[in-house]
């Protein structure tokens, strides 16, 4: 096969608050490592830009860890809601669902969602696409949620949002933070494509509608693509995945287009992050937050943000 085009893949787990101590750092990386490994043989393979990102996304969205899939934090009901988005940066084309109950993999709906005419569906239209699909039920509730949303309820909601990752020892201490999961690649044939999947920031009121199924958490051209994470309503008032892709479209280096980005989300205060990979494949990261849960290839060898810590907000591989 004649790949033209040295692939690169970066994903996330979500960004937030520190986790404690090394130990948990060294569970998140063995759990982001694998999935990126995986993508990136894919993409060797010759796979297109969007079959690696619903893989990646698949992966995460199947470990309990992340706020995705199984292991999504409960709302304030005690309810899961999951909300997903898709881009393919060659199409150009957006697709997403918002507040989906018992599937397991949001994101293969959102996959699917990309050749339809209508392409983002909420709440009732979601499920009735799974029914008509015969996706099978699924209930993505772990007893570590659970046991986390009970904590929150006894203390009447108190946190702004759930844990950034789900460890037993987190829950006792009711860290905040999120644990959002997104996957940006770029292909060995020079598309990108991203795909960002969440159950939300926890306790939220009904209804809430995540960043996660919007340009503003999830967008891509054939320039550059980007996954965000982080509280929501940060994400959409920066509209911040569109705002740096369409910097990098309109002729900026990915790297100053982070730059300018996230020094005026700082500026306004915003708790958030985000991964990104142009078409000359340049990787980038950027955080407001604590700490970024990302891992990524760069066609050498796999590399973290997880200790990356220097105070600067932007950072590449
Ligand atoms: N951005 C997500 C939301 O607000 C949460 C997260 O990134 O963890 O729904």
């Amino acid at each position: 096969m004649n790949l033209q085009v040295q692939p690169k893949v970066i994903i996330h787990g979500g960004a937030g608050s520190s986790l404690h101590g090394k130990g948990g750092l060294e569970s998140v990386r063995r759990s982001l490592y694998p999935v990126v490994e995986a993508v990136y043989s894919l993409l060797l393979s010759g796979a297109a830009a969007s079959e690696a990102v619903l893989l990646g996304c698949q992966m995460l969205e199947d470990d309990p860890r992340f706020n995705a899939g199984t292991g999504s934090v409960l709302q304030s009901d005690g309810q899961i809601r999951m909300s997903a988005s898709f881009m393919d940066g060659t199409s150009g084309r957006f697709s997403g669902v918002i507040n989906i109950s018992r599937v397991k993999n949001p994101i293969e709906l959102v996959h699917f969602l990309q050749s339809s005419p209508d392409r983002v569906l909420s709440d009732y239209g979601a499920a009735e696409l799974a029914r008509e699909l015969q996706v099978p039920l699924f209930n993505a509730l772990t007893d570590l949620r659970l046991k986390e949303w009970m904590q929150e309820r006894q203390d009447n909601f108190k946190s702004t949002m759930a844990g950034v990752v789900a460890e037993p020892e987190l829950v006792e201490s009711s860290n905040a933070g999120r644990g959002t999961i997104g996957v940006v690649v770029l292909d060995s044939f020079g598309g990108l494509a991203v795909g960002t999947s969440t159950g939300g920031k926890g306790f939220e009121r009904i209804g809430r509608v995540s960043d996660s199924a919007m340009p503003a958490g999830n967008y891509a051209t054939s320039h550059a693509a980007v996954s965000c994470t982080g509280i929501g309503e940060d994400i959409i008032d920066e509209c911040l995945a569109a705002k740096i892709v369409v910097r990098v479209t309109d002729g900026m280096f990915l790297k100053d287009a982070m730059q300018r980005s996230f020094t005026e989300a700082s500026k306004n205060q915003r708790d958030l992050g985000a991964i990104a990979l142009d078409a000359s494949g340049a990787i980038s990261w950027g955080k407001t937050s604590e700490v970024l849960l990302a891992a990524y290839h760069d066609g050498t060898s796999i590399g973290d943000t997880l200790e990356w810590n220097n105070g600067d907000l932007v950072g590449c591989a």
